[in-house]
């Protein structure tokens, strides 16, 4: 099982950047220590982490603008579901 990356997204709220699973903690406790299984979908989901975990996914968002990984993560997902 692999873990959740998750990013703070408002003040006690938490969403994963690979899966999007929202997830509320309690207020003022350190996010980075909160634990969830992500559930990968398919092969899009674990190419998203690995861009995600690599740093790749900011950089391209950052140089290229919105990359459309979005959708080519759900067609992967699509493509080859696990
Ligand atoms: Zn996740």
């Amino acid at each position: 099982m692999t873990d959740c990356i998750f990013e703070r997204i408002s003040e006690c709220l938490v969403k994963c950047r690979v899966c999007d699973t929202e997830l509320k903690y309690a207020c003022g406790k350190d996010e980075t220590r909160l634990r969830r299984n992500c559930r990968s979908r398919g092969i899009g989901d674990t190419i998203k982490r690995l861009a995600v975990a690599t740093g790749v996914d900011a950089l391209v968002k950052k140089v290229a603008g919105p990359c459309g990984c979005k959708e080519r993560q759900e067609k992967l997902n699509e493509l080859f579901p696990y």
